[in-house]
């Protein structure tokens, strides 16, 4: 049965309400200019009347590289709804990556913020297919050669009432590149029909969540996952369906994102653990009220010690589950338990399987592990939102998707209750004697001893045991922690919370970890380095 155009579930309809029922609420940069979702809602079909005076509409691809702005969101919303794919540039991958993306994604145009021109500008003359140029500037300043228009400019020509296309709702909508510990950046898409059905079921799961909890319309919302990164984790689209206030502050900076905070009294956000770690450590956040402020933590594991710092500033902290194939969010930590137990178990656990998904955990003959909160094996999936597989490349993506679901590629283990666990990445594993080292128990008890900033916990080869751990650690200050890692060690063999093959050979110092470009601790790079005698 085929379903009829005015029936489709697209982009566009996301904004209907809340341009309709709030058009006053607001929307603001870091910077102090403001627009409301009625001048969003027009400026959204000015761009795309702009878009499509330069030849772009359906099947063209358009790239973006910003940094976390209000025009961005204009353009999550105009380059889809005019039958485009938004291409989000990753702006921290390496000059060769962001060029490889590009021409991969075989771009049609670049929309390219002024402090991107000089990684963006050496690489003009490789990209393959010629692509309109549109910088985005804060202020006066000359076009750069070759370059199409100026943002505003543009949009200042074209009138508010541009009127959509009907599109299939399976049209592609966004594109971006995820970087595996190998090999080249895999092109990962979205449809329409994908994005509004996870936007739609993450705002039901998050928003029946009781009292304060979860994400209501009293909310003030400001994303700290760089919108590059699977669309920001999708939250602007739930926040703009919302119609939240929201903040979008711009290039990251620990002293300016807490003034943000405080000055829009932030209620809601997300980061990976890393930007949490670096806002409290900032010398501001012992004066910022955070007391009012959720933060949903994903891309890599919350850790015991994590909840406790943040619990002290009264964040209300849980973890999410997800990854770049799964747009992202597959699992939500369970914050009606966390509201009425303020257990730190519950806030770092993965969480239950969100509205619409199946989660497992199989054995390597695809048999699900018991459920005992114990038994691990790989994490897989299935939802109407998951990434159909990689852009050309069909290995990937039948590995991907082996006996027709989703493979992590991440270890974890599930309790009675449905409870998702998450204990390792398989690429990451440490095998020690034949057997499993979970990395993410080891960091977890590591975490919590007093003087440990960040920790990571890495496999060195081993001529015995085949691979033995190795603990790489950030002091706060400079008092030794070893002895006291090995002591809660030792007490998590002592209660069989460890195999005592876990304790780890080596607790490395060092002044920082090694990241991925979107923020995570570069596991890969650290055993590297350890190989090299670079960390010791
Ligand atoms: P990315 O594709 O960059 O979003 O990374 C996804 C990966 O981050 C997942 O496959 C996991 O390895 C890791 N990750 C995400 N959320 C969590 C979590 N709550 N706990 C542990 N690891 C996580």
């Amino acid at each position: 049965m085929t379903i009829p155009p005015h029936s489709q579930l697209l982009i566009g309809q996301l904004l209907m309400a809340p341009a309709g029922r709030n058009p006053d609420q607001t929307i603001h940069d870091g910077e102090g200019s403001v627009h409301t979702y009625r001048q969003f809602h027009a400026r959204i079909g000015q761009l795309a009347a702009a878009l499509t005076r330069m030849g772009l509409d359906r099947g063209a691809t358009v790239a973006v590289m910003d940094w976390d702005t209000p025009r961005y969101l204009e353009c999550f919303f105009a380059i889809p709804m005019i039958g485009s794919t938004l291409h989000t540039v990753n702006i921290r991958l390496s000059p060769e990556q962001v060029l490889y993306t590009i021409n991969h994604a075989e771009d049609d145009a670049i929309l390219c913020h002024a402090d991107f021109l000089p990684l963006l500008l050496p690489l003009l003359s490789r990209i393959k297919r010629p692509a309109r140029l549109i910088v985005l500037t804060d202020g006066p300043a000359p076009l750069p050669e070759g370059f199409d228009g100026e943002y505003e400019a543009l949009l200042a020509t074209e009138a508010p009432d541009f009127t959509f296309p009907d599109l299939a709702e399976d049209t592609r909508a966004t594109l971006f590149y995820t970087t595996g510990t190998t090999g080249d950046p895999k092109g990962v898409s979205y449809s329409h029909r994908q994005l509004v059905l996870h936007t739609l079921a993450i705002a039901a799961g998050l928003g029946t969540v009781p009292g304060k909890g979860g994400i209501n319309r009293d909310d003030v919302y400001m994303p700290i996952t760089p919108l590059f990164h699977v669309h920001g984790w999708g939250f602007p689209f739930i926040a703009t369906f919302l119609g939240l206030k929201q903040i979008y502050p711009g290039r990251y900076q620990p002293a300016r994102l807490l003034s943000l905070i405080a000055e829009h009294k932030v209620t809601f956000s997300h980061c990976v653990p890393t930007i949490l770690s670096m806002l409290l450590s900032a010398p501001e956040a012992a004066t910022t009220d955070l007391s009012r402020w959720k933060v949903l933590i994903g891309g890599s594991a919350l850790s015991d010690g994590m909840v406790r710092q943040a619990r002290r500033h009264g964040i209300d902290i849980h973890a999410a589950y997800g990854m770049s194939e799964t747009c992202p969010f597959v699992t939500v930590a369970d914050m009606v338990a966390s509201q009425a137990n303020d257990d730190i178990t519950i806030r770092t656990a993965a969480g239950r399987a969100a509205p619409l998904v199946e989660v497992r955990v199989v054995d390597p003959d695809m048999r699900d592990v018991p459920h005992d909160a114990r038994t691990t094996g790989e994490v897989i999936a299935r939802a109407p939102w998951l990434t159909a597989g990689y852009i050309e490349n069909p290995e990937g993506s039948a590995d991907l998707w082996r006996d027709g679901w989703l493979h992590t590629g991440d270890v974890g283990h599930m309790s009675p209750d449905g409870t998702l666990r998450i204990t390792d990445r398989l690429k990451d594993v440490i095998k020690s004697g034949g057997e499993w080292v979970s990395s993410l128990t080891l960091e977890n008890l590591a975490s919590m001893v007093l003087g440990v900033r960040e920790v990571a916990a890495v496999g060195v080869p081993d001529d015995r045991w085949g691979e033995r751990p190795v603990l790489v650690v950030v002091l706060e200050g400079a008092e030794p922690v070893e002895n006291a890692i090995m002591v809660r060690i030792a007490a998590a063999i002592a209660t069989g919370d460890l195999p005592k093959w876990a304790a780890p050979d080596r607790i490395c110092a060092v002044a920082q970890l090694p990241r991925t470009s979107v923020g995570k601790v570069d596991k890969k790079l650290i055993r590297q380095m350890l190989a090299k005698g670079e960390i010791t």
